[in-house]
């Protein structure tokens, strides 16, 4: 938007009358321009078509959620034991059961949850509000001055300019060798409004807001100015990276930095990082569909009341999370167009892609618990499917490291017809076992077989999901602090954070330089930079 209300408070009538037709034409344009910019976010609307694909999260689409439970439904009770079998779960249903108050009652305790008090949290309506108190001596002062009329566009150049507004950028610079350290610096912003001598149109320079990104609506970026974009990536860095909570990155900048920052700022100053960043969604979701192995998995995620998933999808180079349904819904939509290899668990989302792969490491995990198991028949089978498995990933190592020098492919599968078709018959034989690990096992082998076993025809292809599963477990630490988001608005945001730190991070960049940049260019009313490529 050119004018603000500021100008169109002053443009009537007779204004436009007095005006010359040059000037006329010129103000035609812009308000032309401003018209059809308003009646574009007008039409903007969850139900219509009109705005631009990348606008909107694929798996924020409505209807997700409808098909995610009929998914549900159809798809995890067939024979397949549900038992879903990521570690980062394993490890948070042990940490959770560890944090259980001696003498709480056990879970599935029928009687329900006493009612939550109906109490929103930050600010009640009623309290008095805290207004800014802190005023810093600034280190410089940055006049904003028009240079041409919002009406005419005769230059200001000459014109005498009376400063109407102004507030205190605190910034933080850092990590320069020259001067190691970090240094607050606070610069006084002063706005001024100017007359124009040729047609009486006082004009303001105005501070630049950055522009919501449709699926952060809520965001307001009232305070944010006083947060310069290296503080701003602080807060960032607190928050994900180092996973406090926004009372603990308030009560850090106060005890460290002197700066008296509200928790209502740091929420905002978050927000406003990953509205800047939204933008880079759609090239994170180009690469992963672009890319030939992708990793992905999942693990549980509260929303407010709402049990939401977090998944993580990761290539080489690039990480993409998304807080979304358990259903395939998510799976689909994020890979559409996907022709690459995807190594996940067993989970039923992934079971409709051809060109899968599976974790060995969470069969071998799960053929250890039978050896380990009571029921003797369970027993042998577990043994076996360790001891294939064994057998068979020291063949793969080995094919690996000594490829044919003709460069034909190692017949892995053909090598080990024998010990595959004994497997086979084993699964085949427990399909209907009295036992139900033993059951389950034998039912994940004989639904997954291709799956499991297509490393064989590719032995440079992945045996573990592991790279997935380490991206979440830093997610579970920080869902085990804070309860996860209260928001799908939070959630986005946090995912979009997250996205780029981890992003950057595999691509040997610092997240936070370009954080900085970001900030910076996008208030500026610059575009994004594009995210860094894989450095050194
Ligand atoms: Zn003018």
């Amino acid at each position: 938007m050119k004018l603000s209300q500021h100008d169109l408070r002053q443009l009537d009538d007779g204004y436009l009358q007095r005006l010359p037709e040059a000037a006329l034409r010129a103000l035609s344009l812009t308000l032309l321009a401003d018209l059809k910019e308003a009646q574009e976010r007008l039409q903007q609307n969850p139900n219509n078509s009109s705005r631009p694909p990348s606008s909107r999260a694929p798996w924020d689409r409505p209807g997700v959620d409808a098909t995610a439970a009929s998914d549900t439904d159809a798809d995890e009770d067939d024979a397949v034991a549900p038992s879903r079998d990521a570690t980062a779960r394993d490890d948070d249903r042990a940490a959770d059961a560890a944090a259980e108050p001696p003498g709480a009652p056990p879970s599935g305790d029928p009687t329900p949850p006493p009612e939550r008090p109906k109490r929103k949290p930050g600010k009640q309506p009623g309290t008095p509000g805290v207004g800014r108190t802190q005023v810093f001596t600034a280190h410089a002062t940055e006049e904003h001055r028009p240079t041409a009329c919002h009406g005419c566009q005769a230059s200001l150049a000459a014109a005498a300019a009376v400063c109407y507004t102004g507030f205190q950028s605190l910034d933080l610079v850092w990590g320069d060798p020259k001067e190691p350290g970090v240094r607050l610096r606070v610069v006084d912003h002063r706005f001024f409004e100017a007359g124009c001598d040729a047609c009486g149109h006082h004009t303001r320079e105005q501070p630049m807001q950055v522009a919501d990104d449709p699926t952060l609506e809520g965001v307001q970026l009232r305070e944010w100015r006083l947060v310069g974009p290296g503080l701003a990536t602080l807060i960032v860095a607190l928050s994900l990276r180092f996973r406090l909570s926004r009372a603990r990155i308030h009560e850090f900048l106060d005890d460290w930095l002197g700066v008296h920052l509200s928790i209502g700022t740091i929420h905002q100053t978050l927000h406003e990082a990953a509205a800047v960043v939204a933008p880079v969604e759609a090239t994170l979701l180009a690469d992963i569909q672009d890319s030939g192995l992708l990793h992905a998995d999942e693990t549980s995620w509260p929303q407010q009341e709402q049990d939401r998933w977090l998944w993580v999808f990761l290539t080489a180079t690039t990480t993409l999370y998304v807080i979304a349904g358990r259903g395939k819904a998510t799976v689909t939509q994020v890979l559409d167009g996907f022709t690459g290899w995807l190594m996940s668990d067993g989970w039923f989302s992934y079971r409709g892609y051809a060109r899968r792969l599976r974790c060995w490491a969470h069969l071998l995990r799960k053929a250890q618990g039978l050896v380990e198991c009571y029921d003797a028949d369970g027993r042998a089978f577990g043994h076996l499917v360790r001891t294939t498995l064994e057998t068979l990933m020291a063949a793969i190592y080995a094919a690996r490291e000594d490829p044919p020098p003709d460069g034909a492919a190692v017949d892995l599968p053909r090598a080990y017809a024998q010990e595959l078709q004994t497997l086979r018959r084993a699964v085949a034989a427990h399909l209907g076992h009295r036992h139900d690990k033993t059951k389950a096992l034998a039912v994940e082998f004989f639904n997954d077989w291709d799956a499991i076993f297509r490393v064989l025809e590719h032995p440079q292809l992945p045996l573990t999901n592991n790279a997935a599963e380490r991206a979440l477990r830093h997610w579970v630490i920080a869902r085990r602090l804070s309860h996860g988001t209260r928001t799908a608005v939070g959630s986005r945001a946090f995912t979009l954070l997250a996205s780029v730190i981890d992003t950057c991070r595999q691509r040997r960049n610092s997240p936070w330089t370009y954080l900085v940049k970001a900030i910076t260019d996008r208030r500026q009313g610059l575009p994004l930079a594009p995210l860094p490529q894989v450095g050194v």
